[in-house]
Parts: C-alpha cells; sequence; structure tokens
C-alpha cells in the first residue's frame, strides 16, 4: 500500500489497529465489521467530490456520476424500510436528529427523550447536547421496578408536559419498543413522535424488531451499527415532511455530503436485502439471548433480567465492581466492552454500575451459541479472579485462541 511509504506513522497505527481487531473479542454493542464492499466504497475516489444539493439540483459541476450513486441510497432506503422519503445525507446519527428536531420545532420547545441512565442518547435531550441546550427536554425514564418502559406513566407525564416533540428508540435498552404505544401517547397532546432506531435498524429491516414506520412520523438512525454499514446517519419519513428535512440537512446543517459514504451506504442497503442477512440477524438475536443466559446463569444480573434484541445490560453492583474498573480490566484480557449507566444508577456517568454487552460484531466473526457460553465464562472468569494474575493470563490466552478460530474477515461478509 502506498501509505506506508508516504506516512509510515499513519499506517503503522492502522496495522496496529488492525491486529488489535483480529485478536479483540468486540462486544461494543453499537460496532459492528463492515463487508469488503462497502470498505471499498468507503476508500474510493468519491471523497474527492463536492456534491452540495441533492441529485438534479446541485452547486458544482461533475455530479452526474454522484447523482445517480445518491439515488441508488434514497431508492433503497426507501425500498428497505417501506417508507416514501428518506434522506442518506447526514453525516450521523446525531445530525440525524438534529435536522428533526430543528425543522419541526422552533428554539425553546419542549421535548421528551429518555434519559441517559434509562438508555436515552445524548441526542435525545441531555443536558451537554444541542438537544438539551436549545430545547427544554423533560426526560421520562424506565420503570424503577420492571426497568421497562412505563407506557401508562410516559402518557401520564406527557399530558402534563404537552411536548411538541416525543422522541422514542435507546441505546442501552435491551427490550422490544412498542412504537404504537408511542405514538397513541403522542396523539393524545399532539405531538410529533420520532423514533430513533440507531441500534436496532438491522433487527427492524428484518422484521425481528417491528418497525416503527406508520407510527413514528420522523424515523432517524446510524447505518454503522446492527445495520453494517458505513459510518454514518440516516432520516426516513413520509413525503410531506421532505422538503424541510432536506433543507434542514442542507444548508441547514451541513455541507457538502459525503458522496464515498453515501456510495458504501447504498452497498449496505443492497446487502440488507439478502437472504444471508436475515439469517444474521437471527443469529445475533439468538447469540444475545446465550450469551445473557450464560452470565445469569454465573451470577450476574442482567438489567430487565434478559434481552430481546442484540444487547444486554449487566448490573455489576453485586459483583463489587464498577463499569469502568471491568471495561478497563475486560480490556486487558482482549474483551471490548463498554461501561453503561444501569436505569437509576447510584454511580455517575464516568464510573457507573453497569457494563453494555452486544453480539452484532462477533456475530459478523461467525461466532454461535457454543461461543457465546464459552465468553460468558470467560467475563465471568475475568471478573470474579480479577485478583489472580494466573487467571487473568489464562482468560488471555482464551480469548487469543477464540479470535484465532473466527478470523475478522471481511471479504465473506
Ligand atoms: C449511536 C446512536 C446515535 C448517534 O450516532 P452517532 O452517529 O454517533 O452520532 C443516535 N441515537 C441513538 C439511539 C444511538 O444509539
Amino acid at each position: 500500500m502506498k501509505i506506508k511509504q508516504t506516512d509510515p506513522e499513519v499506517s503503522g497505527w492502522i496495522e496496529k489497529e488492525e491486529e488489535r481487531l483480529a485478536f479483540t473479542l468486540e462486544l461494543i454493542a453499537s460496532e459492528n465489521v463492515v463487508s469488503e464492499a462497502v470498505l471499498e466504497a468507503t476508500g474510493s475516489v468519491l471523497t474527492n467530490k463536492y456534491a452540495e444539493g441533492y441529485p438534479g439540483k446541485r452547486y458544482y459541476g461533475g455530479c452526474k456520476f454522484v447523482d445517480e450513486i445518491e439515488r441508488l441510497a434514497v431508492e433503497r432506503a426507501k425500498e428497505l424500510f417501506k417508507v416514501d422519503y428518506a434522506n442518506v445525507q447526514p453525516h450521523s446519527g446525531t445530525q440525524a436528529n438534529m435536522a428533526v428536531l430543528l425543522s419541526i420545532l422552533k428554539i425553546g420547545d419542549r421535548i421528551m427523550g429518555m434519559s441517559l441512565d434509562s438508555g436515552g442518547h445524548l441526542s435525545h435531550g441531555a443536558s451537554v447536547s444541542f438537544s438539551g441546550c436549545l430545547f427544554e427536554n423533560h426526560p421520562y425514564t424506565v420503570n424503577r421496578k420492571t426497568e421497562l418502559l412505563d407506557y401508562d406513566e410516559i402518557a401520564r407525564q406527557v399530558k402534563q408536559v404537552k411536548p411538541g416533540m416525543i422522541i422514542c428508540g435507546a441505546s442501552s435498552y435491551p427490550r422490544v419498543i412498542d412504537f404504537a404505544a408511542f405514538r397513541k401517547i403522542a396523539d393524545s397532546v399532539n405531538a410529533y413522535l420520532m423514533a430513533d432506531i440507531a441500534h436496532i435498524a438491522g433487527l427492524v429491516v428484518v422484521g425481528l424488531h417491528p418497525s416503527p414506520v406508520g407510527f413514528a412520523h420522523f424515523i432517524t438512525s446510524t447505518t454503522h451499527k446492527t445495520l453494517r454499514g458505513p459510518r454514518g446517519g440516516l432520516i426516513l419519513a413520509g413525503k410531506e415532511h421532505g422538503h424541510l428535512l432536506n433543507r434542514m440537512i442542507f444548508p441547514g446543517i451541513q455541507g457538502g455530503p459525503l458522496m464515498h459514504v453515501i456510495a458504501a451506504k447504498a452497498v449496505a442497503f443492497k446487502e440488507a436485502q439478502r437472504p444471508e442477512f436475515r439469517d444474521y440477524q437471527v443469529q445475533v438475536v439468538k447469540n444475545s439471548r446465550c450469551l445473557a443466559e450464560g452470565l445469569e446463569k454465573r451470577g450476574f444480573r442482567l438489567v430487565t433480567g434478559g434481552t430481546d434484541n442484540h444487547l444486554l445490560l449487566v448490573d455489576l453492583s453485586h459483583q463489587n465492581i464498577t463499569g469502568a474498573e471491568a471495561e478497563k480490566l475486560l480490556e486487558s484480557t482482549g474483551i471490548s466492552t463498554n461501561k453503561n449507566m444501569i436505569p437509576f444508577d447510584p454511580l455517575d456517568a464516568i464510573r457507573t454500575s453497569g457494563l453494555r454487552l452486544g453480539t452484532p460484531a462477533i456475530t459478523s466473526r461467525g461466532m454461535k451459541e457454543g461461543q457465546m457460553e464459552t465468553i460468558a465464562g470467560l467475563i465471568s472468569d475475568a471478573i470474579i479472579f480479577r485478583a489472580d494474575p494466573a487467571k487473568i493470563s489464562d482468560v488471555k490466552k482464551r480469548v487469543k485462541n477464540l479470535c484465532r478460530k473466527f478470523p475478522l474477515n471481511s471479504r465473506k461478509l
């Protein structure tokens, strides 16, 4: 590769990262492994092109081929999710959310998003995000006892707050979200409903999680989590909102679209229509359940007592270790996870009582139920015997062996 000669420093770190990925059990629920085709599109000459505007209405010349690419991406997104409007230009999930909120609401309007510790995302109204700075957020939480969304309670709160927009969708909620119930609640106060399916988009596409289409006025997503595409965002809606949303993405909050990423999104949407993609998502959920059972069997408490989707949230408060400590400990053995607050967490977001685990990336590597049982054992051994260096080095060895048996191979995806 050229970069090796021209920039050995950066190229060296890329090689290091490749090696890290190859010998790491990637359990970060928001990460995945893209196909070689998606990688190729992302690394293509399309990165050279300025294409402000939309297909057929650009502010630059030379767009006839990138126009075709964006049209393909939009058509495929519409087909995949069964909607009649899609915008594939958002640079990220946060950008997609920003465009919807800014085009539909006035600054200072009330919104209601899920609280961070209940599983919501920063861009759903957290005070440190644009969404909490520009809008007045009245967060809802899960039920303290069941740790599940409590639709009666949310309905009661909504009637008091009367928000302009309700945001549903989450980053660390292991159960099914009832979009129909949310729509009923939104209708009760004439509010808009936005469903952010960043995490579950892959499951939604194949019908393993109910679709928000027909219930949410606006649907936003990332393309890089369970959907297994390039890093980026996506907006879906009814045609009637298309003009406003397009204008808010460009020129409202973004400049030139990333045409190389849009090409990669088109490739990923096509991949998501293949029967193999459904098989993959089915295995993701099977693996998640199996990992959950393996951990429960070993004495770990899972938030909500299990999972219906691709992720699980472990409550570590009984193991006498914080989420931050567990994340660091597991990373030292080659297991990549992230600390996460649990509902009503007594610890702050830096320490946390929880650990979030997800199966999209290891399932892309070909791992199945047998390996989930092994991984549950590895996590448990590392945490329980953390004071014993011999045990920890044994876990490291077992992690490496497992990685060797399931090589990272983008070509096979
Ligand atoms: C990951 C995520 C996002 C944001 O994605 P970025 O691309 O990192 O901005 C938005 N919403 C939810 C629910 C997410 O989980």
